[in-house]
């Protein structure tokens, strides 16, 4: 049987891609042994999708990733573009390497647009936070693929 691999965000691992050109780094015992045995498949789908860093900060408005999947919401950066163009072809590139690589899970960049599992910025550009999924979280979910953010370690250990 295959082994079951992750999917990560980029930024976790401390590449600095995020929106403000730094990254996330997170340390756990876990995520060393996880790359020790090559699991761990990285992915920023931002940067996937045509966006580059440093870029301009970007929220969905009102609504989640799910939304925007289905057409009944937009990303829009706080120079007020419309990104939902690089926001879904990120995702689709994301959901082709998770299936690619046999990714069962990922573990994805809480609050992030892209990346959110549980939350999102509410789109107001002011910190507010909301339930939701980003546009990546949403489609791997729709797929099978269950997304855990950076702070559930332990909970994708148990399911290996
Ligand atoms: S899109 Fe995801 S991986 Fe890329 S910087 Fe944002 S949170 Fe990190």
């Amino acid at each position: 049987m295959k082994q079951k691999n992750i999917l990560i965000s980029t930024c976790l691992l401390g590449n600095p891609v995020r929106y403000n050109g730094t990254g996330k780094r997170i340390q756990h015992p876990l995520i060393t042994k996880w790359q020790s045995e090559n699991r761990l498949i990285p992915v920023c789908p931002e940067l996937a999708g045509g966006l580059s860093t440093p870029r301009a900060a970007a929220e969905i408005w009102q609504y989640d990733g799910n939304d925007v999947i289905n057409g009944h919401a937009r990303v829009i950066n706080n120079e007020g573009k419309d990104v939902t163009d690089p926001f879904l072809l990120g995702a689709q590139k994301a959901l082709a390497i998770a299936i690619e690589k046999h990714c069962a899970f990922a573990i994805l960049t809480e609050r992030s647009p892209s990346c959110g599992s549980h939350f999102i910025y509410d789109g107001s550009f002011t910190g507010n936070t909301v339930k939701g999924m980003g546009v990546t979280s949403a489609l791997l979910e729709k797929n099978g693929i269950q997304v855990f953010n950076q702070h559930q370690l332990e909970e994708i250990d148990g399911l290996l």
